[in-house]
């Protein structure tokens, strides 16, 4: 599918996206604006191309696609054309009494030339998304999609130069050794997602240049469900979770905690979601994902092993198709607790109640997502203020993904930094800080009292300026108590006219 050495040189390419940087052809508004509207227009006119890409990658559905690849990488194109002239415009900040008189701004500023390596199981958002907020904040650069769905990878780099400047944006094909010969090079930011374990190594790469990055990585998302849900409409929403996309989601529920009263209703409710959503058989379903490859299969297979099963357990290796599985009394210690499971298998680790359950969580790597199925309020409250996760999501799976207000993104071995909507623009671009001072007389008068010779008085007054001062009224009331102020004015001026006219 590609030479590397005959067709993709990183130096040559990052001397062609280090000499566009420098022209300063990608902070121009319009251009980042015209690029972001080619990615609509990319999707538009190839999204039966683009659908068929995912089919043969990973079976996906069109519904599937539509939803987590096409449409949310539209709409994350238009957030950004609708919000780029605000969001670049310099900021201006809190002044202490000593930058009275000057102008203390934030600047928005594109890192450079960036590398983005994604990853497979949401082939086209994983890449194209940062590539969107890379462009957004004004950045140039190199995608590398996932060598494990081919197909997606083939038409991202047959697609992107017909529509994006190629001599800002450029794709680079390839798996571990040419990822890691990229890596060799300087990037101005290194976005990756992907594995925990290869997440380590692009970081060791990028700290040889002390390179900043973000990384997007996985991990095991647990779910906790109690008695004071619906326990068919938590079902369903986790059902739903767990199969999508075969259970290959980084913040898919990866295992449940719950009471075994719970366990055994919680059961015969997954498996009538799993009829209702995809029919007695779900290997006849159009709608339902296949593993990625054969490996991924077994390794999936092989946590099986030793485990007791108590709904599903079919596969097929011809199509690499595994049925959603629900393993119960599950060793903690087991290989099935250890990684994450990254497809369609679901333990179940029983706990008395939501006190023990959030002792297991905190005692495991922080993860991805952390969802809790409850409607008590202390309950939901105790696991958003007592656990830490890359997010929370309380009864539903998934769909705080997909809210782009929320920054996405995981903590320790979940990850570092986030990205999506504002967050996004807010990754690619280094906040610059400035302050512009007058150079008047006057201001160098009061200015001048930091100059030698000290003396006590000086001290005084410096200690004065930069003293960080509570005001008496929070700062964020101020715009109300104005608009309150305007309103007294304008009806004291409203009624001395009527007097004058009496
Ligand atoms: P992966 O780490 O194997 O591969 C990701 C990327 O890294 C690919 O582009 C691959 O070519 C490259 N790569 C692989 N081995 C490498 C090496 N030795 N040196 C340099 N580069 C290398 O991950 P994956 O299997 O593609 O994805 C699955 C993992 O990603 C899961 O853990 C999942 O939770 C996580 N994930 C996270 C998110 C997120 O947004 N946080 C999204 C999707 C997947």
């Amino acid at each position: 599918m590609y030479n590397n050495t005959k067709m993709q040189n990183p130096s040559e390419m990052l001397t062609n996206l280090r000499n566009s940087f420098n022209s300063g052809k990608t902070r121009s508004l319009q251009f980042r604006e015209k690029q972001l509207n080619n990615i609509i227009k990319l999707i538009d006119e190839n999204t039966n191309l683009i659908l068929d890409a995912l089919h043969d990658d990973l079976n996906k559905s069109k519904q599937e696609s539509m939803v987590c690849e096409i449409e949310i990488l539209k709409n994350d194109a238009l957030h950004m054309i609708h919000n780029l002239s605000q969001w670049t415009k310099p900021k201006s900040v809190e002044k202490d009494l000593v930058n009275i008189m000057d102008k203390v701004q934030i600047l928005p500023e594109p890192y450079g030339v960036v590398l983005i390596i994604g990853a497979w199981n949401y082939p086209l958002t994983l890449a194209i998304s940062p590539l969107i907020g890379a462009i957004a904040a004004g950045n140039c650069a190199i995608l590398k999609p996932s060598e494990l769905s081919p197909a997606t990878a083939k038409i991202i780099a047959e697609l992107l130069p017909k529509y994006l400047d190629t001599n800002c944006y450029k794709v680079f094909l390839g798996g571990p050794a040419e990822t890691q010969e990229l890596l060799e090079h300087r990037f101005d930011y290194i976005f990756y997602t992907g594995s925990t374990r290869v997440g380590a190594i692009v970081a060791k790469s990028a700290a040889k240049h002390l390179t900043p990055t973000t990384l997007e990585l996985g991990g095991k998302s647990p779910c906790f469900l109690d008695t004071t849900v619906d326990i068919d409409i938590a079902a369903a929403r986790i059902f739903w979770g767990k199969a999508l996309n075969s259970g290959q989601t980084c913040i898919a529920p990866d295992y449940m905690l719950c009471t075994q009263e719970v366990e055994k209703k919680f059961i015969e409710a997954f498996k009538k979601a799993q009829t209702k959503q995809f029919g007695q058989d779900m290997k006849d379903s159009p709608d339902y994902c296949r593993i990625i490859n054969n490996n991924h299969f077994n390794r999936i297979l092989g946590l099986l092993e030793g485990q007791e099963i108590v709904h599903g357990g079919n596969h097929d290796a011809s199509q690499r198709y595994i049925e959603p599985t629900i393993c119960v009394n599950v060793d903690p210690n087991s290989a099935l607790m250890k990684e994450e499971i990254f497809g369609p298998i679901l333990p179940i680790i029983r706990v008395d109640n939501a006190a023990e359950a959030i002792n297991f969580i905190n005692a495991r790597e922080k993860p991805l997502a952390l969802y809790v199925f409850s409607n008590d309020k202390s309950i939901v409250n105790l696991f958003e203020k007592q656990t830490s996760s890359g997010g929370v999501c309380v009864n539903d799976t998934i769909m705080h993904f997909a809210c782009d207000a929320l920054p996405f993104g995981g903590v320790g071995n979940s990850g570092i930094g986030a990205y999506h909507g504002k967050f996004s623009f807010d990754t690619f671009s280094h906040q610059k800080a400035i302050l512009e001072k007058p150079l008047d007389k006057f201001g160098e008068m009061l200015q001048s009292v930091r100059y030698a010779p000290y003396n006590d008085g000086k001290i005084r007054t410096l200690s004065l300026l930069t003293r960080k001062r509570q005001l008496p009224i929070p700062r964020e009331y101020f715009s109300q108590i104005l608009l309150v102020l305007f309103g007294v004015f304008v009806s004291y001026l409203y009624f001395t006219m009527m007097q004058k006219d009496c």
